[in-house]
């Protein structure tokens, strides 16, 4: 096992540096009401593992994700508040809201770090160019009120609700995974080790992220669980509605809205390394 070269003290520093900066932006967040008291927590060890072990190429497409999506959060129209209102959860995230989009990211950085292989900043670039392109999709695909269909049946669905697709969404989210994948090249241009990198990786870690929020789409018009509100016959991702229990219309109980999101990042690093390995880079 190659423990990666940087020297033990540049990496201490390196790990101090990433946990000042990770609590000033959750802190931050949390003040702005992006994060809940626990997604602060989780945000600091998401942002210490990545920049700590990944270094600030690894930081760079991170820090764009989280304010690209804190932003586009904050963008409000009364058809989106509406869009959204069923929702599992919206506006402030939690702890498991961050994992779902930040553990595989985080799980990468750390086999980058103990691998010393650069290689794997593709893999993890994939599952963050997913995060991007679902979060994208949903914030700013919920500005106008299209009428989405879902991705399956292809009937009309209301805005908002999961597994629906439209338009301005898709647009959304291809333009997620690819900013994100052009602000980590730039961001790679600092490095020597990636001078040397093929554009065919680079697009190959966007492309997977897309497919991961394909994924991510399928499954939420799928297996995620749906419920009826018996107070306000409202179809709803909560498990409570009106102060009450509501009842399971479909899909299964305990895939919710943060299982989707972790299975989209998780198959968008999977098919990430699986082509890579296939080419043999
Ligand atoms: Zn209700």
């Amino acid at each position: 096992m190659i423990i990666s070269s940087v020297p033990r003290h540049f990496l201490l520093a390196q790990i101090t540096a990433a946990l000042i900066l990770s609590l000033s932006l959750a802190l931050l967040s949390y003040r702005f009401k992006a994060l809940s008291r626990s997604g602060a927590v989780g945000t600091v060890v998401v942002g210490t593992i990545i920049f700590g072990f990944g270094g600030v190429v690894f930081a760079i497409p991170l820090l764009f994700f989280f304010i690209s999506s804190s932003i586009f959060s904050h963008l409000k129209t009364p058809g989106k508040i509406q869009s959204l209102s069923g929702a599992d959860k919206t506006g402030t995230r939690d702890f498991a809201q961050v994992m779902a989009n930040g553990a595989a990211a985080s799980a990468l950085a750390l086999v980058y770090f103990l691998s010393g292989d650069i290689i794997w900043f593709f893999p993890y670039l994939a599952s963050l160019c997913e995060a991007s392109a679902d979060t994208w999709a949903t914030e700013l695909g919920t500005l106008h009120p299209d009428s989405p269909v879902s991705i399956l049946s292809l009937k009309r669905v209301d805005p908002g609700q999961s597994g629906g697709i439209s338009i301005l969404g898709t647009v959304a989210s291809i333009g997620g995974a690819i900013m994100t994948m052009l602000v980590a090249r730039s961001g790679g241009l600092i490095a020597d080790e990636f001078l040397w990198i093929d554009m065919m990786l680079w697009l190959t870690a966007a492309c997977c992220g897309l497919a991961g929020s394909f994924l991510d789409s399928v499954l939420g018009a799928s297996l995620q669980a749906q419920y009826r509100c018996n107070q306000c016959h409202r179809r709803t991702e909560r498990r409570n509605h009106c102060g009450l229990p509501a009842t399971l219309a479909r899909g299964v109980r305990f895939v919710d809205n943060d299982f989707v999101n972790f299975a989209g990042t998780l198959f968008a690093a999977l098919a990430a390394t699986a082509i890579i390995l296939l080419l043999g880079a």
